[in-house]
């Protein structure tokens, strides 16, 4: 009999609408979730833990950093096989992300939710969850970090973003694909991640700020973010990993004071490196900037935030996320 933990957070998959306000809300409660199962998945034993009940647009990185730690704590017992945790899908890829920095485990944990209500006749949530179980009680899911199960498929929390706003296969791994999939309750796993690293901070810093820059952007909001406790800056920039004039100026201006601006790119695939001159990628890196490679901005925040934890300097930091920017 395989072990697993069904760790829930509310969202969608959880969420029905309140008859006097209208509003969808978190509400159906762990044992609910678990009794929406269409059948008995024959030699698993799921235990439900709640951990809280709301939507994921309600979660922050210190929240995230809790739950990573629970999902540590279940791992570790003996008898837990695997976790999968019930989430929002709007934040999940950085709840999932967190995990995947900090679990100690090689053995499943799998992040899934649904785009459908709980109170919809055509609900996913049910299927994704069963989906989900059945990944974490494989063994061809050990040592894969902590995913995203969707719509039959899984993905490396790395890698894997929300987008589509509504639709049920709302998640994608961009060009690197999918890490599998579930059909018919069997698991098919496709490839390993290979860019995976662990750590163990004690606390993480979430005073990190991403910035997306826009034709013409200002250097409004990233000397505020510096001069208001931001201890690092994400920069979303354009294209190969630029900057407008304004903005570079005032990141080398920032660097200098011992704030790490990190560089990731608006576009959804490719890695971004120095390449323009007259106040691009160039000056930003000739400034000190550190290029995250193909990491999205979201998932170098969650990246800076467990590095600031463990107290990283710059230059250690520029290592590390260079490395896992790939
Ligand atoms: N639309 C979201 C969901 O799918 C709401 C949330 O993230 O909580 O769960």
């Amino acid at each position: 009999m395989q072990k697993i933990c069904l760790i829930t957070t509310g969202g969608t998959i959880a969420s029905r609408r309140d008859e006097k306000t209208g509003h969808v809300v978190a509400a159906v409660s762990g044992s609910e979730l678990r009794a929406t199962l269409h059948d008995p998945l024959a030699g698993i034993e799921l235990k439900v833990e709640e951990f809280c009940n709301v939507g994921s647009f309600a979660f922050d990185l210190p929240l995230a950093f809790v739950l990573a730690t629970r999902i540590n704590e279940r791992l570790n017992e003996p008898d837990c096989d695997g976790v999968v945790v019930t989430h929002g899908t709007d934040t999940m890829e950085e709840s999932a992300y967190m995990a995947d920095l900090l679990v100690r485990s090689d053995k499943p944990v799998v992040f899934t939710g649904a785009q459908r209500a709980a109170d919809q006749p055509d609900t996913d949530g049910p299927r994704n969850i069963a989906d989900s179980v059945r990944l974490a009680a494989s063994p061809a899911a050990h040592g894969l970090g902590a995913m995203i199960c969707f719509e039959q498929e899984f993905h490396a929390a790395r890698d894997a973003t929300k987008t589509h706003t509504s639709r049920v296969d709302t998640f994608t791994s961009g060009e690197h694909g999918k890490l599998g999939e579930v059909d018919a309750g069997q698991v098919f796993v496709h490839r390993k991640p290979t860019l995976r690293r662990n750590y163990a901070p004690s606390a993480i810093d979430a005073n990190v700020e991403l910035i997306k820059l826009v034709i013409g952007s200002t250097d409004g909001y990233i000397r505020y973010a510096a001069d208001n406790g931001s201890n690092a800056i994400i920069l979303e920039g354009f294209g190969i990993g630029n900057a407008t004039p304004a903005v570079t100026e005032a990141a080398a201006e920032i660097i200098k004071r011992g704030i790490p601006i990190i560089i990731t790119s608006r576009c959804p695939k490719g890695r971004v490196k120095p390449v323009y001159g007259n106040g691009g990628g160039k000056d930003l890196f000739a400034a000190g900037a550190i290029f995250a490679g193909d990491l999205s901005g979201p998932k170098a925040r969650v990246l800076v935030s467990v590095l600031l934890g463990q107290g990283w300097g710059i230059d250690r930091m520029r290592t590390e996320i260079e490395f896992l920017g790939g």
